[in-house]
């Protein structure tokens, strides 16, 4: 396993290995994995000859009063943790590497990323989209694997290599859960131990809805009221949106009669937190 730092450098790695007529599968990270992320990379080893994991905290996509400085960063860690995975590079470029002073083109998804996190959050996907998009011109994968966990990313991520007839797979893998149900993330990390436990209502709150959806309740208004007052039984919870929408168009639903996706975003303390669940 090699650390590569040079766009160059990974490049003509890439280079050799297609010469060769490996097949290139790639995960894409900020960092600090836990074993969310290494789902991801157990997917890529297994379909894939050559297997890249990028590490980059990417700053286009943290709004100016977001968390990008205290963001958590451990590359020998992570090392660690990649190295029993037979991967074959981590891909680690510094910020002015990915994006010196004359950088000037973005890329842009106009539809789906408008809502949920993209609402709350604006730049966030333009941001997103810039960097996997150059990370795609880079590594060149066959294929790229990415967390249902965030449900929007992933879709708009598809929506992109649709739109501008990216040769990538993109392949979507179910969230990881720790013991009690908290969806793994790296922003757990910031969490106290009261704030931990309060993290938990989140996804109790999202398969709340599912029970009910798949119930036989189809009034989503009716499933969304239940939802909010049980999210008021944890003080600590501060939510931002919770919504049930279609799974690809990510439009907003009246009726449960077709399946869905449930997404909900909040704060506990300072730290932003986000699930879905998909409802038949
Ligand atoms: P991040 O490092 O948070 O940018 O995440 C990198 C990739 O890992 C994204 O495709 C995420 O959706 C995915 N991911 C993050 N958390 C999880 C999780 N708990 N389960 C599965 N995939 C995850």
């Amino acid at each position: 396993m090699q650390t590569i730092t040079d766009i160059k450098k990974m490049k003509s790695f890439i280079k050799e290995a297609r010469k060769k007529g490996k097949t290139i599968g790639f995960v894409p990270t900020m960092g600090y994995l836990h074993s969310g992320h290494l789902s991801l990379v157990s997917a890529a080893k297994k379909s894939s000859d050559v297997v890249v994991v990028s590490i980059f905290v990417n700053p286009l996509q943290f709004g100016p009063k977001e968390d990008l400085k205290k963001y958590p960063r451990d590359l020998e860690r992570d090392k660690k943790l990649l190295a029993p995975l037979g991967i074959d590079v981590i891909f680690s470029p510094t910020a002015e590497e990915m994006f010196p002073p004359d950088f000037s083109c973005y890329a842009e998804e106009t539809k789906l990323s408008k809502g949920l996190c993209g609402k709350k959050r604006p730049g966030h996907f333009k941001g997103v989209i810039t960097v996997v998009l150059k990370l795609f011109q880079i590594i060149k994968p066959d294929i790229a694997f990415f967390g249902a966990k965030d449900w929007q990313q992933q879709s708009i991520i598809r929506k992109k290599v649709k739109d501008f007839h990216l040769d990538v797979e993109i392949n979507t893998l179910p969230t990881v859960r720790e013991e009690d149900e908290v969806a793994m993330s790296s922003r757990n990390s910031y969490l106290s131990k009261k704030e931990r436990k309060a993290s938990r209502i989140l996804y109790q709150t999202l398969c709340f809805i599912k029970e009910m959806a798949e119930n036989d309740e189809k009034d989503i208004k009716k499933i969304l009221k239940n939802a909010k007052k049980l999210l008021k039984s944890e003080p600590l919870f501060k939510l931002e949106y919770l919504e049930m929408v279609d799974p690809e168009t990510l439009d907003p639903k009246d009726t449960a009669d077709k399946p869905l996706v449930a997404l909900i975003a909040g704060f506990i303390g300072k730290t932003r937190l986000i699930d879905n669940i998909l409802i038949r």
